[in-house]
């Protein structure tokens, strides 16, 4: 199967919208790697909580191309760097995932060739392709975080993690802001590289600077008003950049 699903839209805002962590599904040959389906499910690295309902809405609503992933990054992740320890996860809480703990080199090679690379290539064209049509790619990749974490509620609506994309994530930020939203800017985590990663193709590196995260709080992302609040965000942000043209 392909790691990948796009939403081919009319194109018309400069934008491109992604969710990596959209599903929770492992692939039947991986026997659930090597913890029972309860223990998988309780798991709350197997998918982000919300995240696809989330994307489908704006991908739908601003009519850009998107991109989502169709098996959990418990296989692999694709929102991790290929030399990150967590790209392929051994354990969540008490559980120890044994079918990717013994994994042998060429096992990840497999998993790396047949689900990461096609996911990562792909929304690389989709941002070159973009930037062909407007001059500009505006890059959002669509999370959920907990909105209870280690006991604790967490406050705010939206959490935006950036690296070199600090003017979209403030713009971004103000709009949602201007809505009565909470809004943190990388906080709870901050991030170690970049958000396009390299992985063939070091041309798209350039679309870092106009990429950003956003972390849907779990607690909320079900609410329309939420998902509407980041619409207008995302379409005042695309739309501001073609206004100054
Ligand atoms: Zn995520």
């Amino acid at each position: 199967m392909e790691n990948f699903e796009v939403y081919e839209g009319s194109n018309d805002l400069p934008v491109v919208v992604s969710c990596e962590h959209a599903s929770g599904f492992v692939p039947e040959e991986l026997n659930n790697l090597g913890v029972s389906v309860d223990e998988l499910n309780s798991c709350n690295y197997l998918f982000d909580k919300g995240a696809e309902g989330a994307y489908d809405f704006l991908v739908a609503k601003l009519g850009c191309n998107g991109i989502k992933a169709k098996v959990s990054r418990l296989v692999i992740d694709v929102n991790r760097d290929l030399d990150q320890e967590s790209l392929i996860r051994t354990s969540c809480g008490p559980h120890s995932f044994n079918g990717n703990k013994g994994i042998t080199e060429e096992e990840k090679k497999d998993r790396i060739e047949k689900y990461y690379l096609p996911y990562r290539n792909k929304l690389h064209n989709l941002l070159s392709d973009c930037e062909k049509k407007h001059g500009v790619c505006f890059y959002f990749s669509i999370h959920t975080m907990e909105n209870c974490f280690e006991k604790e509620r967490r406050e705010m609506d939206f959490a935006i993690i950036y690296n070199k994309g600090e003017k979209v994530a403030k713009k971004l930020g103000e709009s949602l802001e201007k809505k009565g939203h909470v809004v943190t800017y990388n906080n709870p985590y901050t991030l170690k590289k970049d958000i396009i990663r390299v992985t063939h193709d070091s041309e798209v590196m350039k679309f870092n600077e106009f990429a950003v995260v956003v972390e849907i709080n779990d607690g909320l992302v079900n609410d329309l008003n939420i998902t509407e609040s980041l619409f207008d965000a995302i379409r005042s942000v695309a739309e501001d950049y073609s206004s100054q043209k």
